[in-house]
């Protein structure tokens, strides 16, 4: 659809994959869109890569899958799915009495339904690829929200000559490592701009600056929550031999250590991409003298992993050279403010991600939300001026706040719940049965 006299001008802040989503469901309703992100294009191979600061791949599932099946934009679906790895179920790894290893499969489902590991950058760039195509989307690069006034519905953004470097091994801040609160300025000669707006769509992390702002407008409840686990990221490479998957392509792999944890999920290169989960205190003690302790930690919780799948100096240098990022969940309401605003994704409901529901959630967000939009008739032809419109609108927000606020809390929570389940509940009671048989 192409945008008429008659269209809003919609602002969405953020172009991480919810907000990316969002613009995508705006822009085919006709929508002229407008997307302001902090960062500098990550399509831009000169763009700091983001396994820099974020987990470079993660579980993408049915709530997430629903919500590009129903953006009505093209063939992006397949696009995405192509480039996605089948994970059938969990892979238990552990040690028997008698010192053996053993791997046990824990299918997800019985009927065979299955995640996706997805490459995180790659889902990224198939959403901006389509957005792209889109006559009535523009892309803001390098612009970072300063401000917002959500009666008279304007924005300030801070236009950055250049992009920033941002130092997260110094200044770990939020689950993923962005930091906007503490960049370390390469250079930039910052330029204030005003956008004048309809509605705008806050899609910009767990430190969210529209969410900042909405504050001082909405009566809006706030709750975070640091818990006591810190992340690691690591890389298992190809087998040399023959460069084909060291271990089974088709699993999401758990190496349970009953108070922390270390997984890996497959890549299309044929490496994993692994991460430690530890409360800070066994971070701390590791990182007292790296060089002693890590592999002999490994090496009686973490059964194969080092040196069959990783080697001892590898280990060594990724745990020294990768950031120790903490892990913050919040909840807060509502979610909107009149007609003029609302936030999404991370920004409403970051979420720990033992349930790897985060991006799912707030791609969901994005389906649910467009929803209420088009039930409310914001997008019909019988809603013709704006005023009518922006009552409709008004409407669809309050309808929204009221379904997703509950929802997205309860699967924060399950998130929260399920790190117990996979650094310990995960260990079947038939090993268990099979452990104690060995033991008498
Ligand atoms: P983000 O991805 O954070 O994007 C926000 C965007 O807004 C960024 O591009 C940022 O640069 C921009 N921005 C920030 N501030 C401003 C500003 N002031 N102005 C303009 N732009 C701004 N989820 C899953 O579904 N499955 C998983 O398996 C999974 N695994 C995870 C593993 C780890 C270790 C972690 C930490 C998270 C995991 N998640 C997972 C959660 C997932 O990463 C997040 O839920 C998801 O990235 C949220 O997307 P978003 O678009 O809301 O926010």
């Amino acid at each position: 659809m192409t945008p008429g006299e008659n269209t809003q001008r919609v602002v969405v802040v953020g172009a991480g994959p919810v907000g990316a989503l969002a613009a995508i469901y705006a822009a085919t309703r006709g929508d002229r869109v407008e997307v302001y992100e902090l960062r500098a294009d990550l399509r831009d191979p000169s763009t700091t890569p983001l396994n820099f600061t974020k987990s470079i791949n993660l579980a993408l599932s049915e709530r997430g899958i629903n919500a590009m099946r129903t953006a009505r934009a093209g063939n992006l679906l397949d696009e995405v799915l192509n480039e996605t790895i089948p994970m059938h179920g969990r892979m238990i790894h552990g040690r028997r009495k008698n010192d053996q290893l053993f791997q046990e499969p824990q299918a997800y489902d019985v009927h065979g339904r299955f995640i996706r590991a997805a490459d995180r950058a790659v889902l990224n760039k198939r959403l901006l690829d389509a957005l792209e195509k889109m006559p009535n989307v523009h892309f803001f690069f390098n612009h970072k929200l300063i401000g917002a006034d959500f009666n008279t519905n304007t924005a300030w953004f801070e236009k950055r000559d250049r992009a920033k470097r941002t130092d997260h091994a110094q200044n770990p801040t939020s689950n993923d490592g962005s930091s906007s609160e503490h960049e370390d300025s390469i250079s930039s000669r910052a330029r204030e701009i005003a956008v004048d707006f309809d509605f705008l769509i806050g899609a910009d992390g767990a430190h969210s600056a529209t969410r900042y702002h909405l504050m001082k407008y909405a009566q809006l409840s706030y709750q975070q929550e640091y818990i006591d686990a810190l992340w690691c990221e690591f890389h298992i490479d190809p087998r040399t031999s023959d460069s084909s998957f060291a271990i089974s392509p088709n699993h999401l792999h758990i190496w349970p250590g009953s108070s922390f944890m270390f997984i890996a999920i497959p890549s299309n290169d044929k490496s994993f991409t692994c991460t430690l989960f530890a409360p800070s205190a066994c971070f701390e003690s590791l990182s007292r003298d790296p060089g002693s302790s890590l592999a002999e930690f490994f090496a009686s919780n973490f059964p194969g992993v080092c040196p069959d799948l990783i080697s001892a100096t590898d280990l060594l240098q990724q745990f020294r050279e990768n950031p120790h990022l903490p892990l913050i969940s919040i909840k807060c309401s509502p979610y909107h403010y009149q007609s003029s605003a609302v936030i999404l994704g991370d920004a409403a409901h970051a979420m720990v991600p033992f349930y790897g529901q985060g991006m799912n959630a707030g791609l969901e967000d994005v389906r649910v939300l467009f929803d209420f939009l088009d039930r409310h008739g914001v997008y019909n032809a019988t809603c013709p001026d704006p005023a009518a419109r922006q009552q409709a609108r008004c409407e669809a927000l309050a309808a929204y706040t009221k379904q997703r606020t509950p929802d997205a809390a309860a699967i924060n929570d399950l998130a929260l719940r399920n790190y117990e389940e996979m650094r310990a509940g995960v260990v079947s009671p038939l090993y268990k049965t099979r452990k104690y048989v060995e033991e008498k």
